[in-house]
């Protein structure tokens, strides 16, 4: 039987600077704390990869995303990259994505990157109109976007996705417009557009406490949503995820994996890993993922077995994100497992999910009730 294929995420916990909507687990770039973290992704990839490669089974997708991976020298991608090289197999159509701010690269780091095998660049744009950009902290102008993109074009990549996220602080439904105009404008493969939502701890969070900053505004997300689906789709996007829109046969070949409850091994602090109906999760602390990795113990720091019932249940509520939806046989096996009969019968009653007789999948307005119907199904 051959192998189901595996993907790679690395975690680089390092940013020029914290945006202020951001909750993910990094910390302020420094060279030394990077060096060190180097050394011990490396030898993570080492000490985790025997159980692995032992059971030949081919590496479909690597996903460097973080943090902002291109804060690391690309001498220092290149070294992690070759160490995952000699440990694991990679399908011959392995798709490789590195994240970068695109204050971050330059035209001769993305030509080593390509050189090196990296098949997919993604910027995190976030905004085409700097006064957003300026109102959500992020550094970085417009402009550097434009460049990067430029950049990453005449080192060679024909694969490039930009990650746009709208509802920010002040943003208009004509400056988002105007946001995905500019974008079409670069001709990316693939485009990310994330409503924002405001997570606990952030400055975000605190400047809406305090009245600083407005809350967002779901009616006018809702709006902006409609307006990235039209705009997209008459410019050749297709939605494949509620989320993301590829050109045919761009679909990030890494989160599709998420989508489908497929399984890949997560390196770096905080990073999760899902593997044979397991999940499991490195320490969220540089400095304790340091020291184990320094003691030759891997940095895990919990983890769940799933039952079957358990590992349908996440196939239902990942699946149910993709626009083509999941197997009919799926939801109702689901259902049944969890007594989710009246749950399911009132969500099909009012339309929220459709089915086909093959596929069942959330209707256009299912889609922007997709979290509570998630939450209701779960
Ligand atoms: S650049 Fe990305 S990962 Fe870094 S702080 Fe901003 S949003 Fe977070």
């Amino acid at each position: 039987m051959i192998p189901p294929p595996l993907g790679l995420y690395l975690h680089i916990p390092f940013c020029r600077q914290r945006c202020d909507f951001c909750a993910f687990y990094l910390e302020i770039h420094r060279e030394g704390r990077a060096e060190t973290f180097v050394k011990s992704l490396i030898r993570e990839i080492q000490l985790s990869s025997p159980q692995h490669v032992s059971a030949g089974r081919p590496i479909q997708s690597i996903y460097f995303g973080g943090g902002t991976p291109t804060a690391l020298a690309a001498t220092q991608l290149l070294a992690i990259l070759s160490e995952i090289y000699r440990y694991f197999t990679l399908a011959s159509d392995c798709e490789i994505t590195v994240e970068g701010h695109p204050s971050t690269v330059s035209e001769q780091d993305l030509g080593q990157l390509l050189q090196a095998g990296v098949t997919r660049m993604s910027f995190g744009a976030e905004s085409m109109d700097s006064n957003d950009l300026t109102r959500i902290g992020r550094p970085g102008a417009v402009h550097q976007t434009m460049i990067a993109v430029d950049q990453a074009r005449a080192a060679g990549f024909t694969n490039i996705n930009l990650d746009l996220m709208y509802g920010l602080p002040g943003q208009s439904l004509e400056s988002w417009r105007q946001s995905l105009a500019h974008c079409l404008a670069l001709a990316p493969t693939h485009l990310s557009c994330y409503a924002l939502t405001v997570e606990e701890g952030t400055t975000l969070a605190s400047n809406i406490q305090r009245g600083r900053s407005p809350a967002p505004d779901e009616g006018l997300q809702i709006d902006m949503d409609k307006a990235a689906q039209q705009i997209l789709g008459n410019a050749g996007y297709e939605r494949y995820e509620i989320s993301n829109y590829a050109k045919p046969g761009y679909a990030c070949r890494h989160n599709l994996l998420y989508w489908t409850n497929g399984e890949y091994l997560g390196f770096g602090p905080s990073a999760q890993s899902y593997l044979g109906g397991t999940r499991f999760g490195n320490v969220a602390d540089l400095e304790a993922y340091n020291t184990s990795l320094a003691e030759h113990r891997l940095p895990i720091e919990d983890r769940t077995r799933l039952s079957e019932e358990e590992q349908l249940r996440d196939a239902v509520i990942f699946g149910l994100r993709l626009i083509r939806g999941i197997p009919t046989g799926y939801l109702h096996q689901h259902t049944a497992n969890y007594g989710h009969a009246s749950v399911t019968a009132q969500l099909l009653r009012k339309q929220l999910i459709e089915e086909d007789g093959e596929y069942s999948r959330l209707s256009a307005r299912g889609l922007l009730q997709a979290d509570t119907i998630a939450e209701q199904l779960y």
